[in-house]
């Protein structure tokens, strides 16, 4: 039996949590915080959670404008500011550019209200949450279908990365970054962009591994930002399908967790930092948080554990994004490229 973290300790020393380093040589911690309540937990709480986690040491926070708490978020950043709990510098946050803001305007606006949100100067990170400009309301159903949604075209998300970049070129944004992109909208992307995306926000956990857009990015210096990496247990009904497969069960995942000593959930972060992606995952309990922090700075997984691993991908993609899709196209494989080839219309 191998040994366990100091479960004793509330506190990690951010120095000792591994970092990555992007192209362009900044540094971003190997492991940040979530900020999606799932539709399950208030503003409130999760405001708190971000101040919790600045305390015990996180310096990574991922946010969006559609999980509808940066204000509450930015005042946590306040306090802690003013309370020396962390210095701005110190901090990596980064946001998402929302689907109902695509275009040069949309992007201009939005990037602003987050920033007077956060209370910031600068995002160390901003997104396009969705390479469509397709949306839906705040917890719609999983039928519902926006009448203006369309597939994805790539001259029309060109002018929203135009945007972006110039974010870039004003100093407001440091890196800029893709979000529920595929194989070939990425090769696209990289083709034409002035500013290449130096982040890749992607569903990433033992049983969806997606390892033919990961090895791209690692290829194209894209760092790969994994988002629901314990699973997302918590994730909204519309989210749901039947035989979705759960990672913290899988046999591989809870042969490591029982060697190690550990809850199933902090054998998908170590193999998530060990893998080379940076993992964001979202809690709102402190035991968690601080674990989830604490596992990925001791007691690695061993090279079998690690290929044991590899062999849980089951392919299985939770986060579907059904309510993205346009009218005449039925099936949510549409949003994914499952040819390799990018589906431009209403494919059956
Ligand atoms: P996660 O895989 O991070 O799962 C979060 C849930 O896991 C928590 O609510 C909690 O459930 C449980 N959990 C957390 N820590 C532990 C632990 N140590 N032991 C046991 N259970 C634990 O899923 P998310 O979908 O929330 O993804 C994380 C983040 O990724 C989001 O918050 C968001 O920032 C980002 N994201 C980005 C997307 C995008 O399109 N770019 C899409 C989805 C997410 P419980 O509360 O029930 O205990």
């Amino acid at each position: 039996m191998s040994s366990s973290p100091d479960v004793t300790a509330d506190v990690v020393d951010p120095a000792s949590v591994p970092f990555r380093v992007l192209t362009g040589g900044a540094r971003m911690p190997a492991v940040g915080m979530g900020t999606f309540g799932s539709d399950r937990y208030s503003t409130a709480q999760v405001a708190e959670a971000v101040r919790g986690a600045l305390e015990v040491g996180y310096r990574l926070i991922d946010c969006a404008a559609v999980y509808g708490n940066e204000p509450e978020i930015g005042r946590v950043f306040a306090d802690a500011f003013a309370d020396r709990v962390v210095e701005r510098d110190d901090l990596f946050v980064m946001s998402k550019l929302w689907n109902d803001s695509h275009g040069a305007e949309g992007v201009a606006t939005s990037v602003r209200r987050t920033l007077t949100d956060l209370g910031l100067e600068h995002l160390d990170g901003y997104f396009v949450h969705w390479p469509f400009p397709n949306h839906h309301p705040p917890a719609a159903d999983p039928d519902a279908r926006d009448p203006h949604a369309r597939p994805y075209l790539h001259d029309e998300f060109m002018e929203t990365w135009q945007a972006m970049e110039r974010l870039v070129d004003e100093g407001l944004v440091r890196h800029i970054g893709t979000s529920n992109v595929t194989v070939p909208k990425l090769r696209l992307i990289l083709r034409d962009a002035r500013i290449r995306p130096s982040l890749n926000e992607m569903e990433l956990h033992p049983c969806f591994q997606q390892p033919e857009l990961f090895d791209l990015c690692v290829a194209e210096g894209v760092q790969p930002v994994g988002y629901s990496p314990l699973g997302s247990p918590s994730r909204p009904e519309r989210d749901r399908t039947p035989g979705d497969h759960v990672d913290t069960e899988h046999p591989a995942v809870v042969a490591a967790a029982q060697a190690h000593g550990v809850h199933p959930a902090l054998v998908c972060l170590k193999w998530a930092v060990q893998r080379g992606q940076v993992p964001i995952p979202f809690a709102v309990k402190r035991p968690q948080y601080v674990s989830n922090l604490q596992t990925v700075t001791t007691d690695p997984l061993t090279d079998a554990e690690m290929a044991a691993l590899r062999e849980a991908d089951q392919g299985d993609r939770l986060i579907k994004g059904q309510v993205f899709l346009w009218p005449g196209s039925e099936s949510w494989e549409d949003l994914w490229d499952l040819d390799g080839t990018i589906t431009t219309g209403a494919a059956r």
